[in-house]
């Protein structure tokens, strides 16, 4: 279903609409409002926010009534400043190239009606901007702000959404995603399997061809399960939950399972390679996973930058130094950066060519 974005803008002013123009659209941001005063809804945000009294602002408020836009898509918002930033894939001042939305909570309101027209705003304005569910980030992806903070607290995804923080964050993406790529009639599998194949990352490109730049078909979520046919340039060609094509085979984002083979000969064994990743499953503690897994807490902890023990069913935790591939970055430059040779980092990762791509995942060690 469709919603109807409303417009109503600020006055341009120093404080809340510079009028600068954003240099592209690179990415959309999902904030909360934070305020839970009743009628803290869409039109109040525009009243406070074309008073001009503070540095801050966003180009969209959504309510539980209506999607408000009060700021042009093609200017700058003051939504996700700040003295740092945890990534460089939206430049050096992320306020110049990405689109905040404001979902807000005021008392009173319908939370999931919030929810389902903020799931279709962010859809819209990522296929209208030519990007892609990657491309849809946290407040705190960009910066460390807990914010939404329901994404990024289970107290707040429990008070609103009854479930955990990354719980909540995953349906989020998973909505988003289904609308950006309806499942398409999948042709029929090729019929040989070579095992099964389970989705780890919360949503996996699934692509037309074996290259890392071919189309994108859909969408796979995490727990998925798929039939696997073959296995070519580290990609898995796939069946399954209406899709069918071809997903990176990274141990970090799916487990394949292979097929036990019918042949009476004694099977060979499976080549040992080291678990890159570890999924929590409900009952695990940090201590526990760094028991099963030979990793000690402290560097499972500095890996996956956790500041304290908190840890949800679901979370995939890396169990070995990684770096996800940016736009622009060279294997020299990151073997350079982490200390290694080209060599060694190609060794690591099993790579047999030069040839890296952004969201790629390499291990550093
Ligand atoms: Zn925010």
């Amino acid at each position: 279903m469709g919603y109807q974005i409303e417009q109503n803008l600020i006055h341009v002013n120093s404080h809340t609409r510079p009028g600068t123009k954003l240099k592209g659209v690179k990415g959309v941001v999902i904030h909360w409002t934070a305020n839970e005063a009743a009628g803290a809804d869409a039109d109040a945000h525009f009243r406070y926010f074309d008073k001009g009294l503070v540095y801050a602002s966003a180009h969209f408020f959504v309510d539980s009534g209506k999607i408000l836009r009060i700021i042009p898509e093609n200017e700058v918002a003051y939504h996700v400043g700040a003295k740092s930033y945890k990534t460089t894939k939206y430049g050096t001042y992320p306020n110049a190239t990405m689109i905040g939305v404001e979902m807000c909570v005021n008392a009173g309101a319908n939370f999931q009606e919030t929810w389902k027209r903020s799931v279709w705003l962010v859809a819209d304005l990522l296929k209208r901007h030519g990007l892609s569910i990657n491309e849809l980030e946290r407040h705190f992806d960009i910066t460390g702000k807990s914010c939404p903070k329901f994404f990024t607290e289970d107290y707040y995804a429990q008070k609103y959404l009854g479930m955990s923080a990354s719980a909540a964050h995953a349906k989020f993406v998973k909505e988003v995603a289904a609308i950006l790529n309806p499942p398409a009639p999948a042709p029929a599998p090729t019929g040989t399997d070579i095992g099964t194949l389970e989705i780890l990352a919360g949503g996996l490109n699934v692509r037309e061809s074996a290259s890392f730049s071919a189309k994108i078909e859909g969408v796979a979520t995490k727990g998925q399960k798929f039939t696997v046919h073959a296995e070519k340039n580290g990609m898995y060609h796939i069946s399954g939950n209406k899709l069918n094509g071809w997903c990176s085979a990274g141990t970090q984002y799916v487990k394949f399972t292979a097929k036990p083979k019918p042949a009476p000969k004694p099977a060979a064994p499976a080549p040992v390679s080291k678990a890159k990743s570890y999924t929590v499953v409900k009952g695990d503690t940090l201590w526990g996973i760094s028991r099963k897994t030979g990793v000690s807490v402290e560097n499972i902890k500095k890996i996956n930058g956790l500041r304290n023990d908190l840890i949800n069913p679901g979370d995939v935790l890396y169990l070995a130094k990684v770096h996800v591939v940016q736009k622009g970055d060279t294997l020299w430059g990151i073997a350079t950066k982490n200390k290694l040779s080209v060599a060694q980092l190609k060794k690591l990762n099993g790579l047999k060519s030069d040839t890296i791509n952004p969201g790629d995942v390499l291990t550093l060690a």
